[in-house]
């Protein structure tokens, strides 16, 4: 980051409930694919389910501020974009992470999504 510029954090909620089975491996496979994918995404860090990305790849516990299950991040995949590249075009890369997700939870999406 420039000294004195104003970055500006972007995050988006995926509302998925950690304590419901489907929801669980669907949140695990998101976090998963956007981590692999995070430079080319623009991702900051994902929290999800009392875990955190770190900034080399690898996830370790996540302390909530908030002792809540909102959060613990137990109901929500938190995607924080960094302000630049979170900005550009990302629909291919996001086209193999739907894929790599369907395939996760045994549902391929049609090939030409
Ligand atoms: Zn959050």
């Amino acid at each position: 980051m420039e000294d004195g510029k104003l970055i500006k954090a972007k995050a988006t909620g995926v509302y998925l409930d950690a304590a419901r089975p489907y929801e669980k491996k669907l949140g695990d496979a998101l976090f998963r694919w956007f981590l692999l994918y995070r430079m080319s995404l623009g991702i900051d860090f994902i929290v999800w389910n009392n875990e955190k990305s770190t900034p080399t790849g690898t996830i370790r516990k996540y302390h909530a501020t908030k002792n809540t299950r909102s959060g613990r991040h137990e109901d929500h995949l938190h995607i924080e974009f960094r302000s630049q590249t979170g900005d550009r075009d990302h629909s291919d890369v996001l086209k193999i992470v739907i894929g790599e997700v369907g395939v996760a939870l045994g549902e391929p999406l049609p090939p030409n999504l």
